[in-house]
This record gives C-alpha cells, structure tokens and sequence, in this order.
C-alpha cells in the first residue's frame, strides 16, 4: 500500500474503533529536538549506561553524580516545545478519535500542546520529591539548587535529597502505568507512535490492544501483528491523518 492508502485506510479504522488509544514514546519527541534514547548512532544511551546513570540506586548511592550526569538531558527536555504530531494528537482528541495518550516520555510536550487525557507512566519534571519525607516542591526548585552550587538538591523542610518525579530504573511502576493497562482493555484501537516497544513493562501494553497502527521509523516487536506500519515522519503522518479525518 502507498502511503495515501494507509492514511485512508488509518482514517477507516479511527471512524470505525470506539476506543482508540495513542502509545507514544521518545520518537514524537525527537522533532521538537530531544534526542531519542535508543536511536542507533544518535541515542544518548550509546553514550551513557542508563543503568549506572538514570537508575534509583545510583540516586541512593551517589546523588550528586547522578544530577551531574542527568541534570542536562532534563533540563533539555524541560525547555522543548511540542511539535507538528504532538498537536495533531491534541486535535484527534479534541475531535473525538482518540480518547487520550499514554506516554512513556517524561518532556511533559503533550499536556503543553493541549491534550487532556495524557497517562505519563514515566513520570515528568514538573514537579518533585524530598526522598525522605515526601514533601512536594516544583522541578525547577531542583536546578535553581544546582544553579547555586547545591548538589545534590535538598528539601527545605528535612534536608533530605530531592527527585524529580520521573520513574527511574529500578522504580516501582507508577499509578499511571497501571491506569494505562486499565483503559487499555477494551481498547479496538492503538496508534504505537514512535516507540520501539523495547522497554518493560510498557511494551506488553499493545498486547491489551485489538488493532494496532504503528508509526515508528525502526521495526517494533508487535510489526506482524499490525494492520499497518508508518515509517515515514511521525509529525508529517500525524498531521495528514489529522487532516484527513478533519476534512469532513
Ligand atoms: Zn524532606
């Protein structure tokens, strides 16, 4: 099928689905600039060991070392505006198609594009938490710290080292994840977009899907099962599915 196709055929699917669902990950990110993880030659992971770096006990063990090597990368994705498929996604929602997203990147670009129904079962960096006595404080609390020379960040009430409310390797799931699963049952419908379904848990979710698009530019374990597979630009698709469906 050419791409025409698949787009009238994805515009099929979404009339005749009820609940229709998007899964998102690092590849709609990576047109408003923020690397994608596990893109070969350009992933950051390449770089870095995400499990000595971005793991809760290297937070336990070294927090300062772990801001140091962490502390760019989120300020980046703090700073990141959505793009084209991010509102596009706002518009399908909005227009009834999709029912909301769940996302496993913690750039927080869907709510900042406008969409309301948005599980972030990574977490985000809006907000933060004191490690010992939960108290609550905004992200920016934490490089406002660093910006002074205090690493690691410490909350004003115990001292106890500050976390940015992300999930990290080795954290238990978060509420949302399991919120996820649940609205995922019964779903006819999920849109994968960009999303190498590599990661657990969140890579068994498709499987609570019956139908399956998938817009990824690399292959994806679920491939075989979809009813059809984008590879070209996530924004690029997004928008043209969006005004397809729109147009009447
Ligand atoms: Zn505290």
């Amino acid at each position: 099928m050419d791409y025409q196709q698949r787009l009238t055929r994805a515009k099929k699917l979404l009339e005749q689905s009820k609940r229709v669902f998007a899964l998102t990950g690092a590849g709609i990110s990576t047109e408003s600039g923020i690397p994608d993880y596990r893109s070969p030659g350009t992933g950051l992971w390449e770089k870095v060991n995400p499990l000595k770096t971005a793991s809760a006990s290297a937070l336990r063990n070294d927090p300062a070392e772990f801001y140091r090597t962490t502390i760019a990368q989120w300020r980046e994705f703090s700073k990141a505006e959505p793009n084209a498929g991010h509102y596009a996604l706002k518009e399908l929602e909005e227009n009834g198609y999709i029912l909301g997203i769940i996302t496993q990147n913690i750039d927080g670009l869907h709510l900042k594009a406008g969409s309301q129904s948005v599980l972030e079962v990574h977490g985000h960096l809006r907000t933060a938490r004191c490690m010992q006595c939960e108290n609550r404080v905004l992200f920016e609390e934490i490089t406002r710290q660093l910006d002074a020379g205090t690493n690691p960040p410490r909350c004003a009430k115990c001292s106890g080292v500050l976390r940015p409310d992300v999930v990290l390797f080795e954290d238990p799931m978060s509420e949302d994840f399991l919120k996820a699963s649940k609205v995922l049952s019964g779903c006819d419908l999920l849109l994968v977009i960009g999303t190498s379904l590599q990661v657990y848990p969140v890579a068994t979710l498709p499987q609570l899907a019956k139908r399956l698009i998938i817009i990824n530019k690399m292959p994806t374990p679920y491939d075989n099962q979809a009813e059809l597979i984008f590879r070209e630009s996530i924004g690029q698709v997004l928008t043209d599915l969006k005004n397809l469906c729109l147009v009447d």
